[in-house]
């Protein structure tokens, strides 16, 4: 399968590896957008939040675990923001599920 994160997962492009398990990868994103920008994808290739099945709602509740783990391991007390783009109105760009984890700023609301 011709997927980006899936080929990061691998190994095959490289990242910068912030937390590993059996279920996900977490790596910086290459264009972050505040002091702390880190994805955590799940290993096993979803397109989308659109396309998770009753499988699926533990893993993506694994994520955010994760996150909130990253965010105490980079000493974000006064919080961050977790943010999951959904296809081309959400403004999705790589088809595989992530979260995107922001921190080490203010965060404005509402997004654009
Ligand atoms: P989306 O727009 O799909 O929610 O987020 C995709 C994210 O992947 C963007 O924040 C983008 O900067 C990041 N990204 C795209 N290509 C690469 C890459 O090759 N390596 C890394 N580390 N991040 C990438
Ligand atoms: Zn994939």
């Amino acid at each position: 399968m011709n997927c980006l994160f899936c080929k990061i997962i691998d190994g095959s492009i490289p990242s910068t590896k912030v937390y590993s398990d059996e279920q996900c990868y977490a790596f910086a994103d290459i264009a972050p957008q505040a002091p702390v920008h880190v994805l955590v994808v799940p290993r096993k290739h979803i397109a989308s939040l659109l396309e998770i099945t009753g499988e699926d709602p533990a893993l993506v509740g694994h994520l955010h675990w994760v996150a909130a783990e990253i965010a105490r391991e980079k000493g974000l007390t006064r919080g961050y923001r977790t943010v999951i783009n959904t296809g081309e109105d959400g403004g999705q760009t790589v088809d595989h599920l992530h979260v995107h984890l922001l921190g080490g700023r203010s965060m404005a609301w509402p997004p654009g």
